[in-house]
């Protein structure tokens, strides 16, 4: 392999997901994981924030069922628990996604 090769291969292009045009890396920006170039990154802001709302908003749906149901102990609670083991199980999930996707 000749060494030109190597040498382009040293200027990391990245594709701008918004605009699709190719930036070198130091020229671009990053937001909560994704990266964007200086014209696109209030937009990729935009995009981030309104997608980590709809986690959140997706999340609170799924536990706002349980919101107001017996979960403790008693006969009703044990009853209650058990028919909705699997949603349960879904929301632990789901918070835990949230927390994967804060911590990007
Ligand atoms: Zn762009």
């Amino acid at each position: 392999m000749s060494k030109k090769w190597y040498q382009r291969r040293d200027e990391e292009m990245e594709t701008c997901p918004i605009c699709k045009n190719e930036f070198e890396l130091g020229q671009m920006y990053e937001y909560r994981g994704s990266l964007a170039c200086e014209d696109c990154i209030e937009e990729m802001r935009e995009k981030r924030d309104i997608e980590r709302a709809e986690v959140i908003e997706e999340q609170n749906f799924k536990t706002d069922r349980f919101k107001g149901l017996d979960m403790s102990e008693s006969q009703i609670g044990k009853a209650n628990r058990a028919i909705l083991k699997s949603d349960i199980e879904i929301a632990k999930k789901e918070s835990k996604r949230l927390k994967d996707y804060e911590g990007s």
